[in-house]
């Protein structure tokens, strides 16, 4: 199964990604993650990729096809995977197409998650990361860290906010949503592999509606 994620930036695809992959063995393919994991490598991609990210930008279409075109050749992508905020432009979705297609697969499902955007930059200007194990946390909605980290018992988490979760980066990433990335909506409707989730709901709600959609597959 090939399943590709559409929706805003804040509107809990990464935490579904991450649920069903868990249930499903199938890895979950995070740009977001590869492109974060690269900075922190101080790698060649990491250094291309920085500046677009503190802006809110998207980086180059190619770098991040690159990036996935090698990543779904690996063996645990063999069964299947979660494409999470990938592809985020026509482009990007025109060149999955065509790098599926030369290994005779294709995406099987996409899931389109929807949320307005006021409730989105709540979500987001909220959102806390500890530096140590990743675990997200929320301010307003939890979940709210317990009395020591995963990755270092002997401390609390370490929060800090994402660079790009600062507002005014929030509101240029909606706004690079909106003109870029939505129209994948249309893309993938007229593909007839479009099915959409109100993602405003609790996630218990969204995890099941998720599933709903893939047992009619
Ligand atoms: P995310 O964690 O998915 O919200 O992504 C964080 C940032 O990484 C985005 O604001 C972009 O700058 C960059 N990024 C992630 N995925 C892509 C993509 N498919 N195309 C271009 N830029 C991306």
């Amino acid at each position: 199964m090939i399943l590709v994620f559409v929706g805003p930036p804040g509107s809990g695809k990464g935490t579904q990604a991450k649920k069903l992959s868990a249930s499903k063995g199938w890895p979950q393919l995070s740009t977001g993650d590869m492109l974060r994991a690269a900075i922190s490598a101080k790698s060649t991609l990491g250094v291309k990729a920085k500046g677009f990210m503190d802006r809110g930008e998207l980086v180059p279409d190619q770098l991040v096809i690159d990036l996935i075109s090698e990543r779904i050749d690996q063996p645990d992508c063999q069964k299947g995977f979660i494409l999470d905020g990938f592809p985020r432009t026509i482009p990007q979705a025109e060149a999955l197409d065509r790098v599926l297609h030369s290994k005779n697969k294709k995406v099987d499902q996409v899931i389109a998650f929807s949320m307005l955007d006021q409730e989105l930059v709540r979500r987001l200007s909220g959102r806390r990361v500890c530096t140590v194990c990743g675990s997200m946390y929320h301010l307003e909605f939890g979940p709210t860290p317990g009395a020591s980290c995963p990755a270092n018992p002997a401390r609390e988490c370490q929060l800090e906010q994402r660079s790009d979760d600062y507002p005014d980066v929030i509101e240029k990433r909606l706004k690079v949503y909106h003109s870029q990335t939505e129209p994948l909506v249309s893309y993938y409707k007229t593909q007839h592999k479009l099915e959409s989730v109100n993602a405003a709901h609790s996630p218990d709600q969204v995890e099941a509606d998720v599933q709903t959609i893939l047992k009619k597959k």
